[in-house]
């Protein structure tokens, strides 16, 4: 087991940006000279670097904080994960003890600006244990990465791309976090197909990165970001650093893309509401 007193995971971190502490590996002095095996992903990111800097990932105040965040920010904004951690550590609870530790209505009530906030907090719980069941930061960075990977997506609550932001920016471990903003970028650039599976894009990725931490944590948080300022359902391409793809050079073209999507949740979302209605439980959500 893990002692909370020698964990580094428990560290406050040195990283500083503009916003406040962050996670991860040290910017270098300039942006490096290549991104990616592949010229035109090479391209995008460049653009992507020279237009927004360096974006300084992940924002937490220690290894651990990011696992919470990286629950915490599961179908929701990161303005509500801010919230609620701070909210946990107002309760002095940013440790997987202090999170076993609290009443579960407390740790509830604390999340609640996060939203889902009963399933959160079961898989915090989960996590937690996880997390001192394998000994804490250390094991982490260096046990085998895959079959961590795959211990660690048994976990409640853990998907693919929350075990990789995990790995990625708490573990220093070189994996890529693939996300709805990396499936948008990248496709609408013509690089992959978006509706492509987890792990067959994080693959094509890997295999085309430069082999550096750096670039692969820089290169998520280029996409989330490009995601939020311009790369929207409807893209603003005209701002964008990135050069715009040619199927989208024209205004009408971006605008039927941004109709075309808008259906496209319409549709979804019924079908989803229809798929909820007919399995809807008793009861809204069993307590651990
Ligand atoms: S907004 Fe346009 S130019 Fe920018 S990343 Fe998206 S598709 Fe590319």
């Amino acid at each position: 087991m893990g002692h909370a007193a020698s964990d580094p995971g428990l560290e406050p971190t040195r990283l500083v940006s503009p916003r406040g502490p962050f996670v991860g590996t040290p910017p270098p002095e300039r942006a490096p000279d290549r991104w990616a095996e592949h010229a035109r992903l090479d391209r995008v990111i460049g653009e992507l670097s020279r237009g927004f800097g360096f974006q300084r990932w992940w924002p937490a105040a220690t290894p651990f904080e990011v696992i919470v965040g990286a629950i915490l920010t599961q179908n929701t904004a990161w303005t509500n994960v801010e919230k609620a951690l701070a909210r946990l550590r107002a309760l002095d609870a940013l440790t997987p003890r202090a999170i076993l530790a609290l009443e579960p209505d407390v740790l509830r009530q604390a999340l609640v600006p996060s939203g889902y906030f009963n399933a959160k907090a079961k898989k915090l719980v989960a996590i937690s244990e996880w997390y001192l069941a394998l000994g804490g930061l250390v094991p982490l960075r260096e046990r085998p990465l895959e079959p961590l990977r795959a211990e660690l997506l048994e976990v409640h609550g853990v998907g693919p791309e929350t075990a990789d932001s995990i790995l990625c920016y708490a573990a220093g471990r070189r994996t890529c976090v693939v996300d709805a903003y990396t499936r948008r970028l990248l496709g609408r650039h013509g690089l992959v197909e978006p509706t492509a599976p987890y792990e067959t894009l994080r693959r094509w990725l890997e295999e085309r990165l430069v082999d550096s931490q750096f670039v692969y944590e820089e290169f998520h948080a280029l996409a989330v970001r490009v995601g939020y300022d311009h790369c929207k359902p409807r893209p603003a391409c005209e701002s964008c650093p990135a050069t715009t793809p040619t199927a989208l050079r024209s205004p009408a073209a971006r605008t039927a893309l941004a109709t075309t999507t808008a259906k496209k949740r319409t549709n979804d979302r019924r079908a989803r509401d229809r798929k909820a209605s007919l399995a809807r439980p008793t009861r809204a959500e069993p307590e651990a």
